[in-house]
């Protein structure tokens, strides 16, 4: 069995103090690989020493979070230019995270659509899956995929509403990343859409460190967490834990064009 944290903060603290650790610990819990998104330029240059590594993936983008400090002109396109350059010229499995955040005073949706267009061009333009964060801003993210249609492919992450808004984005083109959320038992809407939508465009992660699960602190996730996301979407859904790896693996295997799981048989 093969699980894939596909969204963890490695860099951030409390995991940077020993991501080897972290990433033993992952493994004894069969989460063998991880996917690393950086926010922006600052923790871009985090990333480095990930690049080399087998089992770590590395994403980059600019963060809606940080949209009012790029807003317009010369700090705009600079920034576009050097997340480009960064994309070009390391081994990137996605552009992200990037997307839409209504619950933040920084930066307003004016200063976010058009840093959320650009790199979605640029996804489609390097041929990139991307990593979407959206809090508050569903139906402006569903517009701007609507203005690339069938050629975004990606991911929302940290999906916590219900099916009938995940469907939505499925059809829009994207897979769907269920997280700590689901293993809350009163977590209705998150733990209805891990029942509804189809298993074939789920994908597992922690969001970790900035999401917990039932019994654990955001501060305390890691990436060995997403074997409870499993056994979790395992009884919601009445499968096998097996089954559940199996088929999310794979999706994100394919979805982030990964190589193929250490020791199985080349096809
Ligand atoms: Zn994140």
């Amino acid at each position: 069995m093969n699980l894939i944290d596909t969204h963890c903060h490695l860099y951030m603290a409390p995991l940077d103090t020993d991501p080897a650790a972290v990433q033993a610990r992952a493994r004894d819990r069969d989460v063998t690989e991880i996917i690393i998104p950086a926010y922006d330029q600052a923790s871009w240059d985090l990333m480095t020493p990930y690049e080399a590594e087998p089992n770590l993936y590395t994403a980059y983008g600019i963060h809606p979070w940080l949209a009012h400090e790029c807003s317009g002109g010369e700090a705009f396109d600079e920034l576009l230019v050097a997340l480009r350059e960064r994309l070009e010229t390391t081994n990137p499995v996605a552009l992200g995270e990037i997307g839409l955040d209504t619950k933040i005073e920084t930066s307003g949706l004016e200063e976010q659509l058009p840093l959320l267009e650009a790199q979605l061009q640029l996804a489609v333009d390097l041929d990139l899956p991307v990593i979407l964060h959206c809090r508050g801003a569903f139906e402006e993210l569903l517009t701007a995929l609507e203005n690339h249609k069938g050629k975004i492919r990606g991911v929302l992450h940290a999906f916590s509403r219900g099916p009938d808004l995940g469907n939505r984005f499925i059809d829009a083109g994207l897979h769907i990343a269920l997280g700590g959320s689901i293993t809350r038992p009163t977590a209705k809407r998150p733990r209805k859409s891990a029942l509804r939508l189809p298993l074939e465009r789920i994908i597992l992660e922690t969001d970790a460190p900035s999401i917990g699960l039932h019994g654990v602190f955001p501060a305390e996730a890691e990436p060995a967490h997403v074997a409870d996301v499993a056994v979790a979407l395992a009884e919601i859904r009445d499968r096998s834990v097996g089954h559940i790896a199996n088929v999310t693996s794979a999706n994100a295997r394919e979805l982030f064009n990964l190589p193929a799981e250490e020791g199985a048989d080349p096809a």
